[in-house]
């Protein structure tokens, strides 16, 4: 069988946008699944829409979801380079043998006079392509003498190489999730492969590459899929049809409403990130933010990403990276588009994040701890981060879960104290206190024993105690249970806030 070996290529036209990262996974998934090479190739043969920092952004965005590769720009190998700007040399003698056979020609049409016929079609309600129907009463190698064709290039006037895509034939694209597609010839255009920059064009560049690192499966986004048949075009006029790759076309990712693509310009626009890393506009410097950013673990970001167009038969959820490699197959792969869903984002950071060790958790809250001035013991962080995992989603929620461990509230919930903060409150605090005092060791359980005990000699519900003593110590009626929270906090703060709460409220 043939080696596998898939690659991950991205034009650097800006940050990687979620769709891309799903694209990688599963090229990354079925290459460990298959034992196989996993390449990262730059495509970055479109100089008008380079971007400063993108390439960057995609390595580490990459790295930070813990997705590696073998061969790529950034760790070399067999194949080197991988930026397709610095291979420019290579592709120019292709686009000669697709000429010499016939299957390619010269065009001198200039922008301005393509404009004009698109106009002109345009007026007629009609659409121009260069293609079987017009190429022959244009400006080109198949219109033109040789002997003119020969001083053009020769006096440097600008060309580009476009494709002469044969008449009335039927085109098949066999691909590994959609089957057998069949496009008529006549529906193509005859595209441009080679630019008059003398950089090629996508289409050329990507099939010379993917022929030469001897990629064996291609699978993208299904907004490639258009594009397969002139690829599989220039594997037959190349003279590579035994090397052509298997295709196979991912589905779409689509807004939460299932209406159309969740695309890179929907930014934060829809109240959740498109990117995995906050991305900073070079030009702009408009700022989208970032899976990361907002405080969203790689293995969650990732199991999320992975049922985006893929899911077992038993429709399990769960999966780890190593899982994911294991149970990864192509043909469970769907066809049709994934909507996205933000709520079943958060709801995997949840269950990831909240099983992390308090150590990892701790790990997080100390910097946000110190950046507020605070300097706890690792110890007691750690017992903070037990208490509040279950309610925190996003790593940011450490913090609003858990500041009151670490800072007396100075401010009480109006609301909260207007309806339970009664004319009795104060002394049944005061009394409570008295009890508190007494309690010892102030353990979780001994709390609730003398608080039980408490409510009941008072003749009240636990209701009654509870409410204020929270209000007293949080602030607000929110927050962990509160015998385990009095524990962690210790017997003196509890007390003083109680007391600063009774005064503070009075007035
Ligand atoms: N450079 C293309 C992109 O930006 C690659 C498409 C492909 O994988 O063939 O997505």
């Amino acid at each position: 069988m043939r080696e596998v070996r898939v690659r991950f290529a991205p034009s650097p036209t800006g940050p990687l946008h979620i769709g891309g990262v799903r694209t990688a996974l599963y090229n990354y998934l079925f290459a460990r699944k298959m034992g196989g090479k996993f390449i990262l190739r730059i495509e970055d043969t479109d100089q008008v829409r380079f971007v400063q920092g993108a390439e960057q952004y995609i390595i580490d965005s990459l790295s930070w979801c813990g997705i590696s590769f073998d061969e790529g720009v950034h760790v070399g190998g067999p194949h080197a380079p991988y930026r397709q700007s610095e291979r420019k040399d290579l592709y120019r003698q292709y686009a000669d043998q697709l000429v010499e056979s016939g299957k390619a020609y010269y065009a001198f049409d200039t922008p301005e006079q393509l404009d004009s016929l698109r106009k002109e079609y345009e007026l007629r309600k009609e659409t121009f392509q260069y293609g079987p129907s017009t190429r022959m009463v244009l400006s080109n190698s198949l219109t033109l003498p040789v002997d003119q064709v020969k001083a053009l290039i020769g006096s440097g006037t600008h060309f580009v190489i476009r494709v002469k895509i044969p008449d009335n034939e039927i085109i098949t694209v066999n691909d590994l999730i959609r089957g057998t597609v069949s496009v008529e010839s006549s529906l193509l255009d005859d595209k441009v492969l080679f630019k008059s920059d003398g950089m090629p064009t996508y289409h050329l560049a990507n099939v010379v590459d993917d022929y030469l690192m001897k990629v064996s499966h291609v699978i993208r986004g299904e907004e490639w899929l258009p594009s397969a048949p002139l690829h599989v075009l220039l594997y037959r006029f190349l003279d590579w049809e035994d090397a052509m790759p298997a295709f196979a076309h991912l589905p779409l990712l689509l807004k939460p409403d299932g209406n159309g693509k969740l695309s890179k310009r929907d930014g934060d626009r829809l109240g959740f990130p498109v990117f995995p890393l906050q991305w900073t506009d070079p030009k702009t410097k408009e700022v989208s933010s970032g899976y990361r950013e907002s405080g969203y673990i790689p293995e969650a970001f990732l199991n999320m990403l992975a049922l985006l167009g893929w899911h077992l038969e038993s429709d399990q959820e769960l999966f780890s990276l190593d899982e994911l490699v294991e149970a990864f197959s192509i043909d469970r792969c769907s066809k049709s588009g994934a909507k996205f869903d933000p709520e079943k984002a958060r709801w995997f950071n949840h269950h990831y994040l909240s099983a992390k060790p308090a150590a990892i958790l701790a790990g997080y809250l100390i910097p946000v701890l110190k950046e507020n001035g605070i300097d706890a013991g690792r110890d007691y962080v750690e017992k903070v981060c037990d208490l509040v995992r279950e309610r925190i989603v996003l790593i940011p929620d450490l913090w609003e879960q858990s500041w009151f461990f670490f800072n007396d509230p100075i401010s009480f919930d109006e609301k909260v104290a207007a309806k339970i903060w009664k004319k009795e409150t104060p002394q049944l605090l005061e009394d409570y206190i008295d009890i508190l005092k007494r309690t010892e060791p102030f353990t979780s359980v001994n709390i609730e024993t003398v608080s039980k005990q408490f409510v009941k000699d008072k003749g009240i519900g636990m209701g009654q105690l509870m409410t204020p003593f929270r209000l007293t110590v949080v602030g607000t009626n929110a927050g962990p249970g509160m015998f385990d929270m009095a524990s962690i906090i210790g017997k003196d703060t509890i007390i003083s806030r109680i007391k600063s709460g009774i005064t503070k409220i009075n007035t």
